[in-house]
Formats: structure tokens, sequence, C-alpha cells
């Protein structure tokens, strides 16, 4: 008889999750997944995926306006949220089910409950029932921070953003990170009057200091009204919504509010400190480099351990687990040059060093850099620009770091992190030869 009901139970089907249970089963172990809400986890049903279709349905707008240069007559467009939310979850639906039936088919066994952990190798499930499990795995992702000031329940998150009733006429949004752009731009393209309120003098702190300028002037330019260096300090419900007090003792009135001010690891009454599972200051379950916590039979991976939070490297990491756990096969995670996009609009894709990091290493940097009107600006007339910024290591040519804003910056981005994890030099970059007439071009021709 075995020593426990499952080699490895797996709490959260997210992700990092599903990849880890699918992986370790197909590696031959006995693994049972616990999941208390949908299958797919955040970047499926309420984060990446939603977020995407809900901005390419936000650009639209814009696409209409420059069909007029083009020689098209658009008629006056209407837009129906309602019918953008149902189709977003028909999608959401589809996709879950796939993962699900993915799981089934590598014979994990699948628990549509809560779960907490009981012990160094027990699970509780909600039913009641306790399983044994040889290894653990958190994989229950994250949640959006909440306000505490007064009048905080008032707002919604991401979460709720997806499936509101309606479009609001107007929103103000808190945050001035990756959540709170993107929904500047998904709303202020879908016609809502958006207000966004940081409380930094610029948007998007750690990113290069152009992109940061640039993703200022566009969210601007289409219409978002940016607040720096305020914070809110109170919601108060009024007859048309709500209103926001700030520090700096503005009231601004808007139908939503929502706040996208970080989001914190999803550990809440999981058990942990039945155990003894070390978190750090943050609430984050802190882990090794193969994702093992301080108690050797539970391991965390994903967002619930606060490293990179993003889906592809959840991803890697569980992968990297059930490989080293169950697999034989020892895999590190290599966190050196994750390339990462703000589906904002103008859309954000970086990869390597900023200007400012490079320098701060010592040694010489040579900065290239582009702004320029893209191609379809000239006949649609719209004030558009497209930045581009190569950073280098003047000694060894090598680039360090690309940093594009425009039009399709996540697709080539993807493609620019290729080679620079291959640790190409711009004297590469430069044999290449362009592709015209792109706007990624722009990344072998600049002198
Ligand atoms: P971020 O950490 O990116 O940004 C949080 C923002 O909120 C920052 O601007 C921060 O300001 C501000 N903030 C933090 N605390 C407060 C506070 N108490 N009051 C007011 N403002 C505050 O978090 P997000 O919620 O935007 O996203 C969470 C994570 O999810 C991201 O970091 C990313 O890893 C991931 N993500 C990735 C996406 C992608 O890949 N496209 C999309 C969405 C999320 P300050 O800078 O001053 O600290």
């Amino acid at each position: 008889m075995a020593e426990y009901d499952v080699d490895l139970f797996v709490i959260g089907a997210g992700s990092g999750g599903v990849r880890a249970a699918r992986i370790a089963a197909q590696h031959g172990a006995k693994v049972a997944i616990a999941e208390e809400y949908r299958i797919g986890g955040t970047c499926v049903i309420r984060g990446c995926v939603p977020k995407k279709l809900l901005v390419y349905a936000s650009r639209f707008a814009e696409e209409f306006e420059d069909a007029a240069g083009f020689g098209w007559t658009v008629p006056e467009p209407t837009f129906s949220w309602p019918a953008l939310i149902a189709a977003k979850d028909r999608e959401i639906a589809r996709l879950s089910a796939i993962y699900e039936a993915n799981l089934v088919k590598a014979g994990v066994a699948i628990h549509r409950q809560r779960a907490t952990i009981a012990g160094e190798n027990a699970v509780a499930l909600a039913d009641g029932a306790t399983v044994t499990a040889g290894t653990i795995l958190i994989a229950t992702g994250g949640a959006p921070a909440k306000g505490v000031f007064p009048g905080a329940e008032l707002a919604i998150s991401s979460n709720e953003a997806f499936d509101l009733p309606a479009l609001p006429a107007s929103i103000v949004i808190v945050g001035g990170g990756y959540i709170a752009i993107e929904f500047a731009g998904v709303f202020a393209g879908l016609g809502s009057r958006v207000t966004l309120i940081h409380r930094g003098a610029k948007l998007l702190r750690g990113f290069d200091e152009d992109v940061r300028d640039e993703v200022a002037a566009g969210l601007a330019k289409r219409g978002v009204e940016l607040v720096f260096e305020d914070e809110i300090v109170g919601i108060e419900a009024v007859e048309s919504g709500r209103r926001v007090l700030t520090s700096a003792g503005r009231a601004i009135e808007a139908e939503q509010v929502m706040l996208a001010i970080g989001r914190g690891a999803l550990v809440d009454n999981l058990g942990l400190d039945a155990t003894h599972v070390m978190r750090d200051h943050s609430g984050a379950v802190m882990v090794d480099v193969t994702a093992r916590t301080n108690v050797p039979s539970i391991y965390a991976v994903g967002d619930v351990t606060n490293r990179v939070n993003l889906t592809p490297v959840a991803i890697r990491e569980g992968h990297a687990f059930a490989d080293t756990v169950f697999g034989n096969a020892p895999t590190l995670v290599d966190y050196a040059d994750i390339p990462t996009a703000v589906f904002a609009t103008p859309e954000v894709g970086v990869v390597g060093l900023t200007e400012a990091e490079a320098r701060d290493r010592g040694g010489e940097v040579d900065i290239y850099k582009a702004r320029f009107r893209p191609m379809k600006a000239t006949l649609s007339g719209r004030d558009e620009k497209v930045l581009m910024k190569i950073v280098v290591d003047a000694a060894t040519d090598r680039v360090l770091g690309v940093h594009i804003v425009g039009e399709a910056a996540a697709e080539m981005i993807q493609l620019a992190a290729v080679a620079v994890k291959m640790g190409a030099t711009k004297a590469q970059f430069d044999a290449t030869v362009a592709l015209h007439p792109t706007a990624a071009e722009e990344l072998v021709t600049l002198r």
C-alpha cells in the first residue's frame, strides 16, 4: 500500500498549478488538484486573456476613425458592452474547458472545492475529506490589494471590471502599474471618461524613463486625465455613483472607482501557519531556486511566491518543479531577460535592462533611440508616435535592453527578446537586413 493517497497534491488550478499537475502526471506521479473557483486561474478567467480581448475591443474606436483617411466611409459605429462581455465569457469558458480536459487526459484527479494544508503531508478538503500527499504544491496565485481608507469597499478591482453590467460613463482608476494603465486604455477606448490617479510622479515604476514618458503622453492624447502625486483617501457614495476624495483635496465624481494598487499572494486561511511555511514581508510564500519552501514536502510556484508575477513564468516554474521532483530531471528557471508587455494603448514591450539599470552597472552605455510617426498615421492623420530604444554595453557591443512603445510593441518585443537572450550585439542587429516598410525595421536601422 502506498504511503500517501497521492504523490502530488496541487492547490490552485491556474497557470502554474495546471502545468505542474499535468507534467508530474506525465512523469508517472499520482496527482490531484483542487480549485475552489474556475479552472484556468487568474490569467484565463480574470486576467491576461479577458483583458486582451477587452483591449482589442477598445482599439476599434480608433480604427473606425482612421479608416476615413484610407477612403472608407464608416457609418456611426455603436458599441454593446453586454455583447462584448458575453463573447468574452464564451471564450474563457472554452479555454477553461480545455484546461480541464487536459488535466483529465493526463489522469489528474480534480477536486472542485477549496483545499487547505492540514499538515506537512496532508490537505483538508472543504467537504471534510483529508488527502495525504508525498508532496504539496501551493499554486494559489494572487488577488488584488484592497484599499485601507473609508469607503474602500465601494471600489471595484480588475476582478469586477470584467463583469460590470454596463460600461461606466466615467471611472476613476487608482494606480500607475500594469493593470491601471491597461484598464485606462480599455475604458477610454470604449468611451468612458477616465481619470487615473497615481501617487507617484510617473507611471510604470521600474520601466525605462522614456517609456514612462511616452505612455503617459499616449494616454493623455487619448483623453485619459492623469492626476499625479495624489492619493485617494476616501470614497463616498453619491447619487451619480462615487465621489473620490484625495489627499490634495480633490473631489472627483465618477460612476465607478477601480483600485489597481498591486496584487498580493493568496494565502488567507490556507493553513500555512500549521506547517510553519515561511512567508516574506508581503505575505508571499518563500521558496528556494527549486520552488521548495522551508518545509521539504511543500513547494510553491507562481504569483503566490511573488517573484516575477507573469503567467509564462508561473508555467515555467510549474514545469521545472514537476521535472525536478517527479521527472528525475533537475531544472532551474532562468529569470534573465524575461520580456514583458503592458497592453496599454499605446502598447509597451520591453526586454532586458533600462538605460538607468545599465548605467548603474558601471561601464559605458550607448543609447540608440528613435521616435517616429508610424506609416499608417500618414494617411489616418492620427497624432501618433512609436518609440524605440536600444540599450547597448559599449565595451562588448552587446544589446542589454530593447524598449518599444507603439502599435504591436508586444509582438515585436517577443522576437527581439530571442536576440537579447542569445546575447546579440548591436552589430548583429545592424547586420540584419531591414524588412520594409515596417515599424520593426527601426530596430535594425538605428544608428
Ligand atoms: P503593479 O505592482 O504593477 O502596480 C501597482 C501600482 O499601484 C503602482 O503604480 C503603485 O505605485 C501603486 N500603489 C501601490 N500601493 C498603493 C497604495 N497604497 N496607494 C496608491 N497606489 C498604490 O500592480 P498591478 O496591480 O498593476 O499588477 C499586478 C501585477 O500583475 C504586475 O506587477 C504584473 O506582475 C502582473 N500583471 C502583468 C500584466 C502583463 O504582463 N501585461 C498585466 C497585469 C498584471 P508605486 O509605483 O508608487 O509603487
